[in-house]
């Protein structure tokens, strides 16, 4: 042990003594880079031959076991997480592309993923068809250099059911990769591996993490693929902190208990809206007159169709800002899947980046509502809602 005040300060309690019992819960890691005895043992753990961590943008056992949790849940070979989603999303998609491809995204999706592939992959010269993936064959769209079909399960905010298992086929044929986003539908509803994706892809900043404290991203893929993901993402540094990723593991454990809930209160708000005389559609895949609730029904696990559903108010924009402005717990955020419901107007949040005319194709209106249904008493949020339209 050093004497002087300093080093104590610095060194005492800075080894773990092996123990016979272990913490219960996984430990955060909160460690930037771990230490070695010799050059040998930093070697040994470089080439594979034993197991360790280096430096924690390489890896940190916090990752691990998000990993593997998301790996195991999604019956994918590899998997990696991130400081976000969109990170997740653009390595996914960066690491399967090289400039003079082409890609086919839906014209329907989260608006910073939609412009991450008009404006920054075009920067690389990576071309894009934008191509409404629920209602359009897509077979036409595929060039000889197309590598990537990129889908959301549930399409952010008129939540349309992809057909997956056909546009996987469809994908295939061509010789392009599906990668799918299912940051709303999560593993609990559906697993687009399962169904013919090569990859899935989760902003965990939404359902997996759930309570509104985390921001995050993961990849499931097979082994080649993450490999390639792995590299580009080392370099372009993206690091999931360990505090975040322990958040997130502790969240999973509730995942399928949340997700039910989430599922049954959306499906209760959705047929009380129907009946709404202020308003003029619902958006939710669980309601039979969804133009895609016969493929959800085939798709979807347990007749849940997810927590999130979508209103257009007769009022238009006026009637939209005006109940955003008076509903009271309900909190309007530029988010969703927390533990409390809340409100969002995709037309100024998600989807401002898009134009007048790409929202229309998009079908986002301005009297559109988007509705994170959360884990209260529905009769509450009801109660809520009800209250509020009244006034409007
Ligand atoms: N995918 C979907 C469907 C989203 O709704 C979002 C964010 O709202 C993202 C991806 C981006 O995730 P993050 O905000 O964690 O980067």
């Amino acid at each position: 042990m050093s004497k002087s005040f300093s080093s104590r300060l610095i060194h005492t309690g800075d080894k773990f003594e092996a123990s016979v019992s272990y913490s219960k819960t996984i430990p955060i890691v909160q460690t930037s880079v771990f230490a070695f005895e010799d050059v040998e043992s930093l070697e040994r753990v470089y080439d594979g031959s034993a197991s360790g961590h280096i430096y924690t943008r390489n890896g940190n056992p916090v990752h691990d076991a998000l990993n593997d949790i998301m790996s195991g849940v999604e019956e994918g070979e590899a998997a990696l997480s991130y400081s976000s989603g969109m990170a997740a999303i653009s390595l996914s998609l960066i690491a399967q592309v090289n400039t003079g491809d082409h890609i086919i995204a839906a014209n329907v999706l989260y608006g910073g993923s939609f412009q991450f592939i008009k404006t920054e992959l075009a920067r690389f010269g990576v071309s894009v068809s934008f191509v409404d993936a629920v209602h359009e064959d897509l077979a036409p769209y595929f060039r000889p250099n197309t590598r990537v079909v990129y889908v959301e399960t549930i399409s952010n905010p008129v939540m349309e059911v992809i057909d997956l298992p056909a546009i996987a086929a469809t994908a295939h044929r061509h010789g392009a990769k599906l990668v799918v986003d299912n940051s709303f539908a999560t593993p609990v509803i559906c697993r687009p591996l399962l169904l013919g994706a090569d990859a899935v892809v989760y902003s965990a900043t939404k359902y997996l993490g759930g309570h509104s404290d985390l921001t995050a991203g993961v990849v499931v893929s097979d082994k080649a693929t993450i490999s390639r993901i792995y590299a580009t993402g080392l370099l372009f540094g993206p690091t999931l902190s360990p505090f975040d990723g322990w958040l997130l593991v502790r969240s999973l454990r509730t995942l399928e208990l949340r997700i039910r809930q989430h599922s049954l209160n959306a499906m209760k708000l959705a047929e009380y809206f129907a009946g709404h005389p202020k308003i003029t559609s619902v958006y939710y895949p669980g309601l039979p007159s969804s133009p895609t609730h016969g493929v959800a029904r085939r798709l979807f696990r347990d007749s849940l169709f997810g927590g999130m559903l979508s209103i257009d108010l007769a009022g238009g924009e006026r009637h939209a800002r005006e109940l955003l402005r008076r509903l009271e717990s309900i909190k309007f955020v530029p988010s969703l899947a927390g533990v409390a419901t809340s409100v969002s107007y995709p037309a100024k949040t998600s989807h401002r980046s898009l134009t007048d005319k790409e929202l229309q194709k998009a079908n986002i209106s301005k009297g559109l509502i988007r509705i994170s249904a959360g884990l209260e008493e529905a009769g509450d949020i009801i109660e809520e809602f009800d209250e509020t339209l009244g006034k409007i």
